[in-house]
Parts: structure tokens; sequence; C-alpha cells
């Protein structure tokens, strides 16, 4: 009796709860377990200069690997991190960790930017700023070393609020990315009053612009409009040596993707900053 009551409570709950919550639940005890037991890692991406083909920075993407549920994206665990608020912990790990290993490349020779992806209720949590000092005192790391990579359509989203916040960030020193731009809808009215110091193309463009004549257009406007803000335009997704050489043509500063190297661990991370820092660098098309 106890049995089929128990089981009926059970269904209730089963019926109630659709499986994309049961799956979110279940994701959630991972997640915060992970975090408990150091589980997650960070992978680093080159971003390049353009027109020497150096390399002046590393962005940091999150990686969790689970035992029984294999490699979760990110894509999927940070939207339940930010929902849940674990994305605090996390994202004092992430910095930390990020902020760490900017430091010992610093003190190998290799004088990188460490960027660090931050989600906007991050960052609108009271002591965010103070942690961000403390963490950068703690490792020894120059703030303007630390780029955050906050995305368009979070800025947005809060458009009032972070224009006050991206002015604070600004008087700590570190600097500040706009990251999946063009997918976000910014009025030009908020670009012109957020302080930032770069703007990441969305792949989706970079994507486009040897397919479609009008993403070329697109691109050409947006790095006119980054430059004349006096901001640095990056483009990230870059696959192929043709999407390159357009985004060239386009006046774009900067590139990141997959035709230099997929995000990798931080071992692998330093042998490629090795021998990036060991040959006199050409033109980035030349790599
Ligand atoms: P994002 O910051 O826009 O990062 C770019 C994503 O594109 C990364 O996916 C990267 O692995 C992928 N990518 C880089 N180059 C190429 C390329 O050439 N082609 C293609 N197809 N993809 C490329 P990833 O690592 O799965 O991260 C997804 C998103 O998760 C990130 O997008 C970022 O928004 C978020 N994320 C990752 N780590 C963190 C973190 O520590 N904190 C927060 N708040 N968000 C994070
Ligand atoms: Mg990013
Ligand atoms: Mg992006
Ligand atoms: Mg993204």
């Amino acid at each position: 009796a106890a049995k089929s009551a128990g089981g009926n409570r059970y269904q209730f709950f089963s019926q109630g709860l659709n499986q994309q919550a049961q799956e979110r639940v279940a994701l959630e005890a991972a997640l915060r377990e992970a975090l408990k037991k150091d589980r997650l890692v960070l992978h680093y991406q080159p971003q390049l200069e353009l027109a020497q083909g150096r390399v002046v920075g590393m962005e940091a993407l999150a990686r969790w690997y689970d035992d029984t549920l294999g490699m979760v994206s990110p894509a999927r665990f940070i939207p339940i991190a930010e929902q849940t608020g674990l994305i605090h912990e996390l994202g004092a790990w992430v910095l930390h960790e990020a902020c760490a290993q900017c430091k010992r490349w610093h003190q190998e020779g290799y004088p990188v930017s460490v960027s660090v992806n931050v989600s906007i209720k991050q960052v609108m949590q009271e002591g965010f700023s103070e942690m961000v000092v403390g963490t950068l005192l703690e490792v020894g790391l120059e703030p303007q070393y630390l780029d955050l990579e906050l995305t368009e359509s979070m800025l947005m989203e809060k458009a009032a609020e972070s224009v006050a916040l991206l002015r604070m960030f600004k008087s700590l020193g570190v600097q500040i990315s706009i990251d999946d731009f063009g997918t976000g809808y910014s009025s030009l009215s908020y670009l012109k009053n957020f302080s930032v110091d770069r703007i990441k193309i969305d792949q989706s463009f970079v994507r486009d612009v040897t397919v479609r004549d009008d993403a070329v257009g697109i691109i050409k406007a947006i790095v006119a409009i980054g430059h004349s803000m006096g901001l640095k335009v990056i483009a990230e997704g870059v696959e192929t040596r043709d999407e390159q050489e357009k985004l060239l043509a386009c006046k774009c500063d900067q590139v990141q993707g997959y035709l230099h190297a997929r995000p990798m661990p931080a071992a692998e991370a330093d042998s490629f900053l090795e021998r990036a820092f060991a040959s006199d660098a050409g033109p980035a098309g030349q790599k």
C-alpha cells in the first residue's frame, strides 16, 4: 500500500514536471556537484591581430565533462547556472582560473590578455566589482589584461543599468567587449553611451561573408561604426582563409576561430603561444 501511495505521488510529479524541467533539475544537481569537486576546466582560444598576425588575447571558455552525461556544452549549462544562481560561484571560479593562467603566460613571456565571458546576472550582483579587483590583486594581474565579454543582447535587455555598470568597470581599468554583436538589436544611442573597448562580430555574419554580398556590406558598416567610436573590432568564428580575407578587406582589426585554433586545454594553449611567440609572426593569413 505504501508503495502505491509513493508510486502515485511520483506519478503525479512526473506528470506535473515536463521532461525538460526534470532534465534541468538533474543537470543542476550535477553541475552543483561538479563545481564542488572542481570538475570544470577552461579551454582557451587565441585572438589574433589581423594585419600583423600577432596573438593578442586568449578567450577562456568553460568546459564540463561529466562521467555519466559526457561533455556538456556551455550553451546548455550556462543558462542553468544563470537560472539557479550557480553562475556566481561558477563565474568567480572562471575569473580566478583565467586570470591566474594569464599571469603565468606573462611570466613565460607571452603578454596576452585574457577574455572572460560574464553574464549580466553575475555582474549586476552586489560585490561583483570588488570580487574582480580582489582576484586581480590576488593573482597579480594588471587590470588592462582582463577583458570582460558581455553579450549585446544581455546589455540591451538591461540597457539603462548597463550604461552605469560599464562605466564602473572602466574605472577599474579592465577591458570590455560586446560579444555576439549584431544579434542583439543595439540601438546606436545606447552603443555610444556604453563604455566599451571592442565589438565582437557574431559568427553568423562571418559565415555569410563569402556567400552573400550584403553580408560584406553589413560587416563594413559595423566596422565603420566601431572605429568611429574608437573601438576595436574582432570577428568570431572565422573558419576559412576566404572569410579572413574578406574580413581584412572590411578593415576588421582582429580574428578568432577554428582557422587559427579551436579552444584548447591550458597545456595546448601554452604550446600554441610558445610557437606563436617563437616564430616572428607574419600576417595572420600566412600562418
Ligand atoms: P561565445 O563567448 O560567443 O563563444 C564563442 C563560441 O563559438 C564558443 O562556443 C567557441 O567554442 C565557438 N567557436 C569558436 N570558434 C569557432 C569557429 O570557428 N566555428 C564555430 N562553429 N564555432 C566556433 P562554446 O565554447 O560552446 O561556448 C558557447 C557560449 O557559452 C559562449 O559563446 C559563451 O556565451 C558561453 N560561455 C562559455 N564559457 C562561459 C563562461 O565561463 N561564463 C559564461 N557566462 N558564459 C560562458
Ligand atoms: Mg565570448
Ligand atoms: Mg560570441
Ligand atoms: Mg555566444
